[in-house]
């Protein structure tokens, strides 16, 4: 059958996002496009912590004796950010929510926090408070607490987008959920999909290499997204859990390669917080999850396991390229 590719972009999650995808035809391209904004509208409804009313809002305003029940997706996404905050020795923390919602602030007005104030919130910091339970899908928070799904949300709605493209029998789609790029099967002509990696003290779109990917979802965090400068420093949006402050491991970005774009939107997080050594442990206990960093001395350090799909380009030559161990 004659396949057509067809395009769309729109707004959600806070980001614009853009859907590529092969279809009989425009009409049913159309359809399946706009049935997957729906699916990403949906979970923001349910997951957001700026919609007054989502499960999360409900849990945020919570008092911290009542269990508020979850709808299983949130609650999936919950348990889910609990196993990186492990994983990661928690530097993806969903309960940093305090601390990403003071930031953003900074960051939107230019403007620094004082040290008392981050101070004054650390001590409602710890996934650890954050109790699930089963029997009746239910969450729990300690009393000050407040869980932010902002460093997870994008890549379970990718999951969730796939889901329902394969559902409705696609067999070739890419959707970009603002950097939160997820792949099915190859592109029409038979190639793998192409993703950019951005250079970080670039344009948008100036990339430093590429990934050609199929079946999988490739997700970076960055010091470059949202960001101001104070005193030749740069405050961003990623904080590190364990001091208050936005993360400063050494690294501009951290990519990483998942057949779960939840799995790589949660570890890419984690690993920018945690810097190259530990940050490339985290993505080697991690299986089937492959990397990229790129560290403040432009050294991009890849995973073995990423080579056959990595492309550097070989005209930026104040990069340097290397495999990780
Ligand atoms: P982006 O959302 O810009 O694509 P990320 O996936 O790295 O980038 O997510 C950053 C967002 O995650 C922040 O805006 C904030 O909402 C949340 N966040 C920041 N730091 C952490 C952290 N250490 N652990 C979990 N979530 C975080
Ligand atoms: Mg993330």
């Amino acid at each position: 059958m004659d396949m057509t590719d067809y395009e769309t972009s729109g707004f959600g999650m806070g980001t614009i996002i853009e859907q590529r995808i092969a279809a009989s035809n425009s009409n049913e391209g159309e359809r399946i496009c706009h049935r997957a904004f729906e699916v990403i509208r949906q979970l923001e409804q349910k997951m957001s912590r700026f919609i007054p009313g989502s499960f999360i809002s409900r849990l945020n305003s919570s008092d911290g004796e009542t269990a508020v029940k979850m709808d299983r997706d949130t609650f999936h996404v919950l348990k889910s950010a609990g196993r990186y905050y492990a994983r990661s020795g928690g530097a993806f923390d969903i309960t940093a929510a305090p601390l990403t919602a003071l930031w953003r602030n900074c960051i939107n007005q230019k403007d620094l926090p004082s040290p008392n104030t981050i101070q004054a919130l650390r001590p409602a910091v710890s996934g650890a408070g954050v109790i699930l339970n089963e029997k009746d899908g239910s969450a729990r928070i300690g009393r000050h607490q407040s869980v932010d799904l902002g460093g997870i949300g994008k890549g379970y709605a990718a999951d969730m987008v796939l889901k329902a493209y394969k559902a409705q029998g696609v067999t070739s789609a890419c959707i970009n959920l603002g950097g939160n790029v997820h792949t099915l099967g190859k592109k029409t002509n038979g190639e793998s999909w192409m993703i950019g990696l951005q250079n970080p003290r670039s344009t948008r779109g100036d990339f430093i290499a590429v990934f050609a990917i199929s079946d999988r979802s490739a997700v970076t965090s960055g010091d470059y997204e949202k960001y101001f400068e104070s005193g030749g420093k740069r405050f961003h949006h990623i904080i590190d859990p364990g001091t208050g402050y936005p993360a400063s491991s050494g690294l501009m970005s951290a990519t990483v390669l998942s057949g779960s774009s939840m799995e790589a939107d949660a570890l890419s997080t984690a690993v920018f917080v945690s810097g190259l050594e530990r940050g490339m442990e985290l993505i080697e206990k991690s299986p089937g999850a492959e990397g990229v960093v790129i560290t403040e001395e432009k050294k991009v350090f890849i995973t073995k396991g990423i080579k056959d799909c990595f492309v550097a380009r070989s005209d930026i030559p104040d990069y340097q390229f290397a495999f990780y161990n």
